[in-house]
């Protein structure tokens, strides 16, 4: 048996992540994104909510904002200025023709030939049951490249439509294909995680610094045993 997981592939320019939460790219996959965009690659983030419904000592109406100027931080660690919301509330993402036109939409526009999201299953491996949202925005990225390239599907929306994504990588997948070495990604990783300040805080009793450095380097060098023990961010790849 083997269990070595392949190199992310690397020719490609354009890659957009679509996820449902502010920080739902942050617990791991913005190392991988720091490399990327230090090699000159374009990736853009499209958030489905703001995550106002993510910090429980703060009402929705105030947590949005701040939980939308965190991920403009976080992205920037990782070299993405190119941020993205869609208006969904917090929660209670519902699967669905309106989010799967939204993100058919999105992909028409932004034309990447990578699209990034996050593991939709109903756990994370285990005995962790993931969230509702999760579950819905992954499933409707999968349904919405093929969406995207079809014209006689959504074909109202403003960009003509687009063919050219050439796979799908699911982050936090309990059964990753490929990886990502993330030795030069690693720092930012971390910090971006840090820029989620107030999340985190209201998360843990832990210091924050702490508890990002912990998390991030922990998962990379878990991955790292099946990567030749490099640190590694880890993807379910789809081709297409
Ligand atoms: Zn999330």
């Amino acid at each position: 048996m083997t269990d070595q997981l392949e190199p992310m592939p690397d020719d490609w320019q354009r890659a957009l992540a679509i996820v449902a939460h502010p920080d739902d790219l942050e617990y791991g996959c913005a190392s991988a994104v720091a490399v990327w965009t230090d090699a000159g690659r374009h990736v853009s983030y499209l958030l489905v909510t703001r995550g106002e419904a993510g910090i429980d000592t703060l009402e929705p109406a105030k947590a949005g904002p701040v939980r939308e100027r965190e991920q403009r931080a976080s992205a920037a660690v990782a070299g993405v200025t190119d941020v993205e919301f869609l208006d969904h509330t917090d929660g209670v993402i519902e699967y669905g023709l309106r989010l799967r036109e939204e993100l058919a939409a999105a992909i028409r526009r932004h034309r990447p030939e990578l699209v990034i999201t996050l593991n939709y299953e109903d756990t994370w491996g285990g005995s962790y049951w993931n969230t509702p949202d999760h579950r819905a925005v992954g499933r409707a990225v999968m349904d919405a490249v093929g969406d995207a390239g079809n014209r006689w599907i959504f074909p109202d929306t403003e960009a003509e439509p687009w063919n050219g994504v050439r796979w799908i990588a699911v982050a936090g997948s309990d059964t990753p294909t490929h990886a990502v070495d993330v030795t030069d990604g690693l720092e930012r990783g971390v910090r971006s995680l840090l820029e989620h300040r107030a999340y985190i805080e209201a998360l843990t009793d832990e210091a924050p610094e702490a508890y990002a450095r912990t998390l991030i380097e922990g998962f990379a060098q878990q991955q790292a045993e099946r990567f030749g023990g490099r640190p590694a961010v880890t993807f379910r790849l789809f081709g297409r």
